[in-house]
């Protein structure tokens, strides 16, 4: 039987049509991702979308239906998980709570017979990785949330595996906590070059990590980009929606032409965007904007007939306060409401409900989307 041995192999992942059915349910459908060796890949979805089973597919905890999956060309679906050589950090694979930080993370090198004085050297190393070498001795139980999962992140990498699989490897830790975790994740998995693939509901978290992010939905890969590049220009409004806050100012297309178009409200404002040769005359569509995109000042000032920029005015209806962010609610026309970010940068900029505001923002930093 083929397996996969650490240290053979770049960790290139590719998924094939991939599908798997719960009942008559396509849980996973046909899903098609091709994973660049040392590539941090993350699955980010709403809950019920697929990630965890794609992953357990990968992992060979969940059998394929329809579809390959190959790692370095081989087709790894018949291979049973204990050989296909993956680190793995999930949710419930906890570590054994009855072991020493050491035997816990010497375990995956006992169990591949590996000599004693090696596995002395690999175990210090892995801690060294997480920062966990002065708790070799002590029993897993004993340490912190945050500490336990380095234990489990030591354990999954000590075998030097070119492929490592988490499935929301902090989900039980602390905002604070969590950031710190992202960033040291992060850091192992550059120093060591491995191919990761990620799940997370978690879209900061995502948007950090990740070289490259799949969104999905209803078993199916929306968009797979760059974090900047799917955040700037999101194929859809669900994931204009779902990474990130977003504007999307309803209206019907009234010209279209040179990769922009020009959106007419129902209370017949006319705003300019970037959209793609689909969009045509006469559709209903979105015009999206970042919230912190938009400029927002006090009077409404001389409004050029610039056509890079869009300038609406409105009245202040809300302001929240998040701490470093200011977050207006500018009401632009009866029941439109347009969300614009300032940073908190001064107490000046706190502004008070039912003032005029002016909004401006540049027309490239729109898209539209079709309805
Ligand atoms: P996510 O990780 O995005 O939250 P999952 O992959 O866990 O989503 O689940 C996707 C869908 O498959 C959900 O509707 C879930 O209820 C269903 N599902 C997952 N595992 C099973 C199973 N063992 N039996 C039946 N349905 C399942």
């Amino acid at each position: 039987m083929t397996s996969i041995e650490s240290g053979q192999g770049k960790g290139a992942i590719e998924l094939r049509l991939v599908t798997k059915r719960y009942g008559k349910e396509r849980v996973v459908d046909s899903v098609s991702a091709s994973i660049a060796p040392g590539e941090f890949f993350s699955l980010l979805g709403p809950s019920g979308s697929g990630k965890t089973t794609t992953l357990m597919m990968i992992a060979g905890f969940a059998d394929v239906d329809e579809g390959q999956i190959l790692v370095d060309g081989t087709d790894i679906v018949a291979i049973p998980p204990q050989r296909r050589g993956f680190g793995m950090v999930f949710q419930n694979y906890a570590i054994f709570p009855h072991l020493s930080v050491y035997d816990n993370v010497a375990f995956p090198l006992r169990a591949r017979k590996l000599p004693d004085a090696e596995i002395r050297e690999r175990v210090g190393q892995a801690l060294e990785l997480v920062r966990l070498e002065r708790f070799a001795d002590r029993f897993s139980r004993q340490l912190s949330g945050g500490q336990q999962q380095r234990v489990a992140i030591a354990r999954a990498i000590v075998f030097q595996p070119i492929v490592v699989l988490m499935d929301e490897p902090l989900g039980a830790l602390d905002k604070n906590l969590r950031y710190q975790m992202q960033v040291e994740i992060k850091e192992i998995q550059q120093r060591l070059g491995m191919t990761v693939v990620y799940v997370t509901h978690d879209q900061e978290e995502a948007m950090n990590m990740s070289d490259r992010i799949a969104i999905m939905d209803s078993g199916r890969i929306e968009q797979v980009g760059r974090p900047a590049e799917i955040y700037e220009n999101p194929a859809s409004n669900f994931i204009a929606r779902f990474l990130g806050e977003a504007n999307l100012i309803a209206g019907t297309i009234e010209e279209v032409g040179a990769g922009m178009a020009v959106l007419r409200t129902a209370g017949g404002l006319r705003l300019r965007a970037r959209a793609d040769p689909g969009v045509q005359s006469g559709v209903q569509a979105n015009l999206f904007v970042r919230p912190e995109r938009v400029m927002i000042a006090r009077a409404e000032g001389a409004a050029a007939a610039e056509p890079a920029l869009n300038f609406v005015s409105g009245r202040l209806a809300q302001t929240s306060f998040l701490g470093n962010i200011l977050r207006h609610a500018v009401e632009i026309e009866p029941g439109v409401r347009v969300t614009v970010d300032v940073q908190n940068a001064s107490s000046g900029l706190f502004r008070t409900a039912r003032e005029t505001a002016a909004l401006t923002w540049a027309a490239a930093d729109s898209v539209i989307l079709l309805r």
